[in-house]
């Protein structure tokens, strides 16, 4: 990992007089919240700088350059990989702070946003309009577009809509040089060159700040419904999954959460079902009213001929509220129970779902480790949560992870579906990239950071 000296005093009135003093953050108290993001890691930085404008990042930037001084870039600071953790000290460039949605063109169906806008606002803002933006993290009431920009972020709606990157059709980027890029388009379509855009989103901030996004809209589907089934058998409901994928049914969400969640949250769930069941999909579709309901039944009967024990549709809309603000809390409930948890986010193809979560208990058994699983089951996207009462245990459930991680890559899968490589997975990185693989995006992050400024310590250096 680079090693930087630290900010001199000299360097720091350089950094106020660019960005503006009000911009400026040094009281260590307040440092220390923008050290940590939802992962383990944590680091202070030496400075935070709370940009309002992209004018305040590129001059930031080309101070970065000239001083060669670590800028770290964060969005809202709920990333599960350790991206935003100031790993080597320096400035925290925060971009919580530009936050707002510049334009709803509804003639066009896109969006401009800055980076710093809350996910959920912004689908509040765009349902308004019955305009849709689909990307939808369980973390969407607390995290950024620029964020999910930044990490490729995935949710519920991801098995029929897809991530992040598919909404994103141009971005302005201030790259480590200080100078602004116009990446992507504000079409649906384009091939102009390179897709600097593609290179940039998922990039984890290591390539440029992003400053501007210009987001893809769709029509907002006139109905939703809901179904809960309850199986037996955890490998018997992604079983489910599978065949309800294969036989041509795209529902807009199919999550599910493990016994060992239900267990965490069963108190909470409102329905009784949950005492008892091993598993629980929840599975919801979207569009014209008669064709949903149509569809629900046919998904209702594959969940009976599969085993499901209990089949609940359209719970009322307190339920299904209550429902998934539980399903989007699972994490922080494990969290409240153990002192040691790491967070896996595999991902295999749908076909393998059903062997994947099979082989968890012997894998939790054989390297005294808790394994609670949840998650995106549509799109084989399994979070692999590892607990453990003892922090000792840590060296035999690393060696159980990189197991969990080796079997995923011979499924043909692959080792982080969302949360990304960060500090967290950056060990592992070898397991899937090759060498040739690795040599080239590191000669890529040359190109555009070649004194290793932004965000140093993540992914590969
Ligand atoms: C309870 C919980 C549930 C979650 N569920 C999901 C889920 O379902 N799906 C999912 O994908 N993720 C999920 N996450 C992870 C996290 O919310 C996402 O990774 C999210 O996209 C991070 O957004 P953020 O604004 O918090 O970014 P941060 O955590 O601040 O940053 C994440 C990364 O992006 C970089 N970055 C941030 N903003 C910019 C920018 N403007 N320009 C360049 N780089 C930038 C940072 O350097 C860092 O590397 C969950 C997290 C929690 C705590």
């Amino acid at each position: 990992m680079p090693a930087y000296t630290p900010l001199s005093s000299d360097t720091i009135i350089k950094i106020k007089e660019a960005v503006g003093p009000d911009a400026v953050i040094r009281d260590p108290d307040k440092l220390i919240e923008f050290g940590k993001d939802a992962a383990e890691d944590a680091c202070t930085p030496e400075l935070v700088v709370e940009a309002t404008t992209a004018r305040q990042v590129q001059a930031l930037l080309r101070l970065a350059n000239e001083h060669s001084f670590p800028v770290t870039p964060r969005g809202l600071g709920t990333g599960l990989a350790g991206g935003s953790v100031p790993l080597c000290g320096g400035v925290l460039l925060s971009l919580a702070k530009m936050n707002r949605i510049l334009a709803i063109e509804e003639g066009n169906l896109i969006a401009v946003t800055e980076p710093g806008v809350v996910t959920l606002d912004l689908q509040n803002a765009v349902k308004e309009k019955r305009l849709f933006y689909p990307p939808d993290p369980a973390s969407l009431d607390t995290c950024s577009i620029g964020g999910n920009a930044a990490t490729n972020a995935g949710g519920p709606a991801c098995v029929k809509y897809g991530t992040t990157r598919d909404y994103v059709l141009g971005l302005d980027a201030v790259l480590p040089s200080g100078e602004m890029i116009e990446a992507g388009v504000r079409t649906r379509k384009g091939v102009v060159g390179y897709d600097l855009r593609h290179l940039l989103l998922g990039s984890e901030g290591t390539l440029g700040v992003i400053t501007k996004l210009i987001l893809k809209l769709i029509p907002l589907p006139p109905a939703l419904t809901t179904m809960v089934a309850f199986f037996p058998r955890l490998t018997g409901a992604m079983e489910t999954v599978t065949a309800m994928l294969t036989r041509g049914h795209v529902p807009c969400a199919v999550e599910f959460l493990d016994d060992r969640c239900l267990e965490i949250t069963g108190d909470l769930l409102p329905f009784q079902e949950a005492r008892a069941a091993k598993a629980m999909l929840i599975i919801e579709t979207d569009g014209v009213q008669e064709i949903i309901e149509g569809q629900m039944e046919a998904i209702g009967a594959i969940c009976l001929e599969l085993g499901a024990t209990d089949v609940i549709m359209a719970p009322d809309s307190l339920k299904r509220a209550r429902m998934w603000e539980i399903r989007r809390a699972v994490s922080l409930r494990i969290e409240e129970s153990y002192p040691l948890y790491l967070h896996e986010d595999v991902v295999v193809p749908i076909g393998r779902i059903a062997e994947l979560v099979g082989g968890l208990r012997e894998l939790e058994e054989a390297h005294g480790m808790t394994i609670y699983a949840f998650g995106h089951a549509g799109d084989g996207n399994i979070h692999v949560n590892i607990a453990a009462e003892d922090p000792g245990r840590r060296p035999r459930i690393e060696e159980g992870i990189e197991i969990l991680l080796r079997r995923v890559l011979s499924m043909g899968g692959t080792i982080s579906g969302e949360h990304g490589i960060g500090i967290a997975k950056k060990r592992f990185l070898p397991l899937e990239l090759s060498a040739e693989s690795i040599r080239i995006q590191k000669a890529i992050k040359e190109i555009f950071d070649p004194r290793h400024i932004l965000n140093p310590g993540k992914i590969f250096i």
